[in-house]
């Protein structure tokens, strides 16, 4: 497995893959690899020829400082993840790598980031939308990788890649979960056991709202409601935000009839989880 930590050494490998005819797909993460990224890795090796892997805990998209010294990291271990996943290569930058001190330009997203974790978390999908350009421009992917678990960075990056003629094909991945329900998420670590325990109400809750829509109940009012009475009468959970959205615009809908996705954020104490449910038929 090659480890690259500068952009030309990731294009120049890039390039002489592509040159070879083989398909490239890059999976971007945050490392703290757990089977939710492994995942995405499967997909890859399946959809394209030789896949390369990205672990930058990226400060850009963070809001708070606390979580970014807080967020998890394991590089040693990611790397035995990777190699032992199959994966042809990672690009493991450092922060003064990708952000030296005269680093000045930004990639804005538009009116997607400005709701559900946009108003919660400001600057971060900027942080995102500029950190997956730069990943792109380093890696050069034909192909690239997004979980669904985080639905609204998967529409911006989407947006990116089509309003900037990125060239750069999204798929998007499903969201895997623990024995519980639970989305994993490198965050879960910071859990305790009673938390821990608790979590799984969130996908619970969006279990019982797709289950109510399935069973012919179309008001997203009531959806939204049936989720919530069930996540607010767990002992630990703080609700944050739960809607329900049109699945393209995240604009919110009244009449669920036609689908949407419901997307929700609660705390467990200071650790914050986000999951969502796709209602399709
Ligand atoms: P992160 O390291 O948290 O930035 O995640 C890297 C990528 O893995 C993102 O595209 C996430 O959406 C995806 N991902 C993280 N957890 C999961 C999960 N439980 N299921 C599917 N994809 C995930």
């Amino acid at each position: 497995m090659e480890l690259f930590a500068t952009p030309p050494a990731a294009r120049s490998w890039s390039a002489k893959v592509r040159s070879r005819g083989e398909l490239l797909a890059v999976v971007p993460t945050m490392g703290a690899l757990h089977d939710g990224h492994l995942g995405l890795v499967r997909q890859a090796k399946v959809i394209a020829d030789r896949v390369i892997v990205t672990i930058f805990v990226n400060p850009l998209q963070f809001n708070e400082a606390a979580d970014f010294d807080a967020y998890p990291r394991a590089i040693e271990g990611d790397l035995d993840v990777c190699r032992d996943g199959g994966v042809d290569a990672v690009y493991a930058p450092t922060a003064a790598t990708m952000y030296p001190a005269n680093f000045q330009t930004h990639v804005q997203p538009g009116a997607l980031a400005d709701r559900l974790e946009g108003p919660m978390r400001p600057g971060h999908f900027a942080g995102v939308t500029t950190v997956v350009t730069k990943l792109f421009a380093a890696t050069q992917p034909d192909i690239a990788l997004f979980g669904q678990k985080d639905y609204q960075q998967l529409a911006i990056v989407r947006q990116l890649v089509a309003d900037l003629d990125l060239g750069v094909t999204i798929v998007g991945s499903p969201i895997r979960r623990e024995f519980d329900g639970l989305a994993m998420s490198s965050r879960n670590v910071r859990l305790t056991a009673n938390q821990r325990a608790d979590a799984a109400v969130v996908s619970r809750a969006l279990g019982v709202a797709i289950t109510s829509w399935h069973a012919g109940e179309h008001r997203a009012s009531t959806l939204v409601e049936r989720a919530r009475a069930l996540i607010d009468s767990s002992q630990h959970a703080q609700l944050e935000y739960l809607e329900f959205v049109d699945a393209v615009t995240l604009e919110s809908v009244d009449d669920a009839t036609n689908g949407g996705v419901m997307l929700v954020a609660a705390w467990f104490g200071d650790v914050r989880l986000i999951d969502n449910q796709i209602f399709a038929r």
